[in-house]
């Protein structure tokens, strides 16, 4: 079964935690506790596709990560909070630092915008428009309300399928094509 590793990146208290958990678990945490976490966690997508999510355990406020982070990567999730401008420029720095280590010929990317129940701070247009700019699609979302993750996690299992090496393991594994399915 073809595993893809999904790389969380983004500043602390951006809600990459909350996203993860979100998605595997269905539960959110208002009090979570950024120091303490789960490394990476596996989900079964529909039989056919396994995601690794690999969330960071608080190392991202010592600006330690480094290659052995996005190696074998075949997607990053650069998460901001669309409350917090200053979460939105720190984007820049993780972007450069996957184009530094990380294997971006061989991987796809997102950027998702979190907490959209809280006021803004950032506009859906400004991050759109620096997501164009590094031509990378933008989403958004809220863990909290589990809105949007669901949707960010079908168009990212969509770009990882069409990655050039994954194709050709697919195009060998699948029988038969299951194409009724909306997303996977
Ligand atoms: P991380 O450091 O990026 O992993 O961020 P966490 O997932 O630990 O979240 C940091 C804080 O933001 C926690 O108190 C969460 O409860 C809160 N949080 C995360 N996502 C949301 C959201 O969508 N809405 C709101 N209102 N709070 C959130
Ligand atoms: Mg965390």
């Amino acid at each position: 079964m073809p595993t893809y590793k999904v790389v969380v990146a983004g500043s602390a208290g951006s809600g990459k935690t909350s996203i993860v958990n979100q998605y595997i678990y269905g539960t959110f945490d208002e009090y979570s506790q950024s120091t303490i976490g789960i490394e990476f966690s596996h989900k079964d997508v529909d039989g056919e596709t396994k995601i690794s999510l690999w969330d960071t355990a608080g190392q991202e406020r010592f600006k330690s990560m480094t290659g052995s982070y996005y190696r074998n990567a075949h997607a990053v999730m650069f998460v901001y909070d669309v409350s917090s401008r200053e979460s939105f420029y720190s984007l820049e720095q993780w972007w450069r630092e996957y184009n530094a280590y990380g294997n971006v010929q061989k991987s796809t990317a997102i950027v998702v915008g979190n907490k959209t129940d809280l006021q803004r701070e950032v506009s859906e247009e400004e991050a759109r428009a620096w997501s164009v700019q590094k031509s990378l699609v933008y989403d958004e979302v809220s863990a909290k309300n589990n809105d949007g993750i669901e949707r960010v996690m079908c168009t990212l299992i969509r770009q990882m399928r069409a990655l050039p090496e994954v194709k050709s393991e697919t195009v060998r594994l699948q029988a038969e094509p299951n194409s009724d399915r909306c997303c996977y």
